[in-house]
């Protein structure tokens, strides 16, 4: 491909509001342009990636049976009627009316439609089990696109499916697909960990989620740095602190205690010589269940992190927030800072279990300047609904599956994810099949999801330095670089067409800078900031020594031959990168 023929431009600045490396290295390469918040146009050079990292996905889940369809991307109300999450699922499902007024909304995700699908073709066990998938651009009205393809409102995914007569089936092919995935990044040569993750409120017995590391990514992850135990912060099982001695119970005091200016417990506790482990602290959260909304609260150690997501779990609540500090205000009759559980009687109480045990503990008294001392959440809190597991687990807790290791924190860019969904959607639409005994039986489903354009995004934050990507081979746009200098010299163009034809004979993607009147300089710099692995040099003067020249984008090194050794060359330099690449992947 002749590089003064591709669609291409290439900037010195990235954009101002492109604030992750990815976004900055593809918006500067002339990969992707803005078309709106959240909405890109993939160009030329971004769609080959695309589409390479589609077919690795694609030749792994057909190993497995896998079969890939393609699914509409607009779909009619009635199915998510039907699901029941017409109603439930948020702002992010863009609905609309088409002009006889019937309801539909763009596919955010595709449960309900494969499911009907299914339940209208599967009758029998003996079809099942069924895996299916699709590729396809998926819309989620995110509250805050960003960072590019990693957050996009448009994107594209990689979502299946699979169906099965029972649950030990839908077991099995969970971990079919789990070791798919691993199969999958690791051909990306990235770094990446399974992690356990939160299967939400719908409960569904397990999930992982495959995280690349790098520090852009959106997610906490804490890894025991003894045992395989890996999980996203939102999920962490926290060991639980042992209470310190606090002496005998006394009874519940209330003092004055008024620093201004100190808002936050430990701040406080600080404040009036307590050790945070002598200190509490009170969150209030509004939950929805259904048409149901009540409010909790949560009592915490003052040196721990609360973590919603586990007392929305304990709830069964579909959605968990903060109450707003102004009507926490209000009901506590108190500023922010001196609110506390004790008064407010008619709330249930959960309190974190690295409390259970401590006593004569302080906290607000719901009344401006005034603490309370000697509380015990036991004995003091009239709807004490126990001790749970409640806060976020931390760099360096103990691990509390071996017991040995302690925690290392990550951050990880979520690429996909594996879910055992059970009987939800199968129940709710009736999708069925009949066992050997003909007897009806709802489906066991599990769904697997890929983040296409976010992976490919996710690769560039792995691999890249202060001048450009660093793509790995199975990504690369192109592999091969080949950069004329002084490309008007008919010498120069000679050699360098014919290099680029014997290459191509040979297999090989070569993207050709042909491009007449730009400095040796700008060539080198673009070749750089598009970081296909191999760059390839025809000038006029290394010909007159009868050398071209070629250079690994990531070590740098560079090797001189004549121009006959280029093909051979360039296969050794791409033998000597996969292995690399196979031994670098997944770790
Ligand atoms: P997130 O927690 O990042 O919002 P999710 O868990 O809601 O993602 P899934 O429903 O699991 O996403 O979708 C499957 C995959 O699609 C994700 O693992 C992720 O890689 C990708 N994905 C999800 N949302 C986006 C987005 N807004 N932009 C790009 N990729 C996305
Ligand atoms: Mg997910």
């Amino acid at each position: 491909m002749k590089q003064s023929k591709l669609l291409i431009q290439t900037f010195r600045e990235a954009p101002r509001d492109a604030d992750v490396v990815s976004q900055q290295l593809m918006m500067r390469s002339g990969m992707i342009m803005k078309l709106a918040a959240g909405i890109y146009d993939y160009l030329p050079l971004a769609y080959r990636s695309i589409r390479k990292f589609q077919e690795i996905v694609r030749e792994e889940l057909e190993k497995d049976g896998c079969q890939e369809l393609l699914m509409p991307a607009v779909q009619p109300a009635e199915l998510w009627q039907e699901s029941g999450r017409w109603s439930f699922y948020g702002k992010e499902l863009l609905r609309f009316k088409d002009r006889k007024g019937g309801e539909f909304c763009l596919g955010p995700t595709h449960e309900e439609v494969i499911t009907d699908i299914v339940r209208k073709n599967v009758r029998s066990y003996k079809q099942l089990p069924m895996n299916l998938f699709q590729i396809q651009s998926k819309f989620r009205d995110e509250i805050r696109p960003r960072f590019g393809l990693m957050r996009g409102r448009e994107f594209i995914m990689k979502d299946g499916y699979s169906f099965h007569a029972d649950d030990a089936d839908a077991d099995r092919e969970y971990w079919v697909m789990f070791n798919a995935y691993k199969r999958i990044f690791s051909r990306l040569g990235v770094k990446f960990r399974p992690v356990e993750a939160d299967s939400g409120a719908i409960g569904g017995s397990f999930t992982h989620e495959f995280h690349v590391l790098a520090g852009s990514g959106e997610d906490a992850i804490l890894s025991c740095d003894a045992c395989d135990y890996t999980s996203n912060s939102e999920k962490t099982e926290a060991p639980q602190v042992p209470a310190v001695d606090h002496g005998a119970e006394q009874p519940l005091s209330k003092a004055h205690f008024h620093t201004p200016g100190i808002i936050t417990m430990e701040e406080q506790a600080k404040a009036m010589g307590l050790e945070a482990h002598q200190a509490s602290k009170f969150y209030l959260f509004r939950a929805s269940k259904g048409e149901d909304t009540f409010d909790v609260g949560m009592v915490l150690r003052s040196d721990h992190e609360p973590n919603p997501v586990k007392l929305r779990n304990l709830l069964g609540a579909d959605v968990l927030e903060l109450v707003p500090v102004a009507e926490a205000e209000g009901l506590s009759g108190a500023q922010s800072g001196f609110i506390g559980p004790v008064e407010l009687e008619k709330i249930p109480m959960y309190v974190d279990r690295s409390l259970e045990g401590a006593v004569n503990l302080s906290c607000g008294a719901n009344q401006t300047g005034y603490h309370h001392f000697n509380f015990n959440p036991k004995r003091d809190l009239k709807l004490f609904k126990g001790y749970f597991d409640l806060r976020l687990g931390v760099e360096g807790d103990t691990c509390p599956r071996c017991g040995n290791g302690h925690f290392q924190a990550f951050r990880g860019i979520e690429v996909g994810q594996v879910f055992k969904l059970g009987t939800k959607y199968s129940k709710s639409m009736n999708c069925v099949f009949l066992d050997e005994q003909g007897k009806e039986n709802p489906m066991v489903m599990g769904c697997y999801g890929i983040g296409v354009t976010r992976t490919v995004a996710a690769v560039i934050e792995q691999n890249y330095d202060a001048d450009g990507i660093i793509w790995p081979w199975p990504v690369a746009p192109y592999q091969v670089h080949l950069l004329s200098l002084d490309a008007a010299n008919p010498d120069v163009s000679e050699v360098a067409t014919r290099l680029e034809k014997e290459l191509e004979a040979a297999g090989f993607e070569v993207l050709h800078d042909d491009r007449e009147g730009m400095s040796p300089g700008a060539k080198f710099k673009d070749a750089d900031l598009l970081g296909f692995p191999l760059r390839a040099v025809v000038g006029a003067k290394g010909l007159k020594d009868g050398i071209v020249e070629l250079r690994d984008r990531r070590t740098k090194e560079v090797r001189k031959f004549a121009p006959e050794a280029m093909v051979a060359e360039v296969s050794a330099a791409r033998d000597r990168i996969l292995a690399e690449l196979r031994e670098a992947g997944g770790r």
